[in-house]
């Protein structure tokens, strides 16, 4: 430890604060107080929680839009804004639902969670189709000698061929058209997983967003059967139903909804000053999106404070890339930069997901992604580097953050998995080597954890000397990895090299 950081402190005194020009880089003279008015907006109640499709989204979209503007940026090629607006689909479990079997009643949000469909009270036969699950190929066909028309159907979780988690929610999508292709009014689950219902049912009973994929205009379709997981009052009381007696359901649901919504990532250009390498891009990005106010949040709140501010997740990142961008656009580095503020990063990562699919630039000419990310901090003398020591950019980020003062930690509590839950797993996935930077983070201790998603995580508790540090430290990383003579890459062996050797051709 110890000779890690003296090496990296005479590396950084290598790097000099000037370049050739002996210039010295803007990014040594970035003002705390522009930091600190940046992030008390984008983390202010009046964001409401800046929740990807709500209005403190669009606001917060709307004021990085106005300062990329303000700072001379280039709109994305072929467009004269910085919006890239991203298709989603919300989705809202119905308001009420029951079932009833066997002289028991289930009510939604209880022991019954019905995740789609509505339908006005109906009795109706109720069938056992084992998992529901139809594979020819593997000769299995539950629904074979069967007639299930007009019936409802109660399934086993899974497959024949696999009941784990994975396999469960993977089975979902096909069990439902299967069911709806067989002539089934509804499809309902039994849960009987190892996983706690409770969390199950609180996970899936509120508006959730999905994003809309190109393949699925048919998917009014698929909302007309009912479908649902169902927990038994008591173990096995579907049993004699499993068995095959027969037996009469009834069931009902209603306020179940679909709606497209959209919301913006944000998006401007920095052109490089290299003539050659100006054609290669370093995408420096954070996600200025999170989860809102009250039961949305998903964590405790109180009629005096219900707001999830978001102040180190990750108007942080947000703020440093504001940072980073005004020292580009005053001094450019030798390869183009593309800044993308990402939206829907707390829902799955999907504004990214989506950037990666549709990108504005050809994904083969961005040779980098800086990403800026945070649960927030408990040791403010360290930057976290993850995916540090693996695309041969450790001496710009050692150099980057000990200039300004900090010592980097490379790849902090493994067991969190940090790197692959931020939108840098998206472009890693992609090909495009990538690292993610994040606050000083030591431990998962209890001075991150009592701020990580959770309504005390407001301005005021942020320490801005250290965000000052944070932010001109990753503008000169990224500076630093802009300005290589050769381009990062990932290291051999890797679990991203193979993406990387497809995406770049080489
Ligand atoms: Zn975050």
């Amino acid at each position: 430890m110890t000779f890690r950081i003296s090496l990296s402190f005479m590396i950084a005194v290598l790097f000099v604060a000037t370049d050739l020009t002996g210039q010295r880089a803007p990014e040594f003279d970035i003002q705390s107080s522009t930091l600190e008015a940046h992030l008390r907006f984008l983390a202010s109640d009046e964001l409401e929680g800046r929740r990807t499709g709500a209005r403190g989204n669009d606001i917060a979209a709307a004021y990085l839009a106005a300062q990329f503007k303000a700072h001379g940026l280039q709109t994305p090629p072929g467009q004269d804004h910085y919006y890239q607006p991203v298709p989603f689909e919300s989705v809202t479990p119905p308001s009420s639902a029951s079932l009833t079997i066997d002289k028991s009643d289930y009510e939604q949000g209880e022991n019954l969670l019905i995740m789609s469909g509505n339908i006005a009270a109906t009795k109706a036969d109720a069938v056992f189709a084992n998992y529901g699950w139809v594979d020819e190929e593997a000769g299995l066909n539950d629904y074979k000698g069967l007639n299930v028309k007009g019936k409802i159907v109660f399934v086993l979780p899974g497959t024949p061929e696999g009941q784990d988690p994975n396999a469960i929610f993977k089975a979902m999508g096909k069990k439902r058209k299967l069911a709806e292709e067989q002539g089934a009014v509804a499809l309902i689950e039994l849960y009987r997983l190892q996983f706690p219902w409770d969390f199950f049912r609180s996970y899936f009973n509120k508006e959730t967003l999905v994003l809309v994929e190109g393949d699925e205009e048919d998917s009014d379709e698929s909302s007309k059967l009912v479908y649902g997981w169902l927990k038994e009052k008591q173990d096995g009381q579907m049993k004699e139903l499993q068995e095959g007696k027969r037996m009469k359901a009834e069931i009902m649901s209603e306020g179940f909804g679909k709606s497209e919504i959209h919301s913006n990532t944000v998006m401007g250009i920095i052109e490089g000053s290299d003539p050659a390498l100006k054609e290669e891009y370093v995408l420096l990005s954070a996600h200025f999106d999170h989860v809102g106010v009250g039961k949305q949040g998903g964590g405790p709140y109180t009629a005096e404070d219900s707001i999830f501010n978001g102040a180190r997740d990750n108007a942080m990142g947000t703020t440093a890339l504001l940072g980073a961008m005004q020292a580009f656009a005053e001094q450019p580095p030798k390869r183009s930069i593309i800044l993308l503020a990402v939206t829907g990063e707390e829902i799955g990562l999907l504004g990214s997901r989506y950037y990666v699919d549709n990108p504005l630039i050809p994904l083969d000419k961005t040779v980098y992604n800086v990403n800026m990310d945070g649960a927030g901090y408990n040791d403010v003398t360290y930057i976290s580097a993850f995916g540090y020591g693996r695309t041969g950019t450790d001496r710009a980020i050692d150099a980057g953050a000990n200039i300004f003062g900090l010592d980097v930690l490379p790849n902090p509590i493994p067991e969190q998995g940090i790197f692959d839950r931020s939108d840098n797993a998206s472009f890693a996935a992609a090909g495009v080597p990538a690292l993610s930077l994040s606050p000083g983070t030591t431990a998962f201790d209890e001075e991150v954890s009592k701020y990580y998603h959770q309504v005390t995580d407001n301005p005021d508790t942020i320490d801005f000397d250290y965000l000052h540090k944070y932010t001109q430290s990753i503008a000169r990383i990224t500076r630093l990895i802009a300005d290589m003579d050769q381009r990062p890459m990932w290291k051999e062996g890797d679990k991203y090299e193979e993406a990387g050797r497809e995406l770049y051709n080489r």
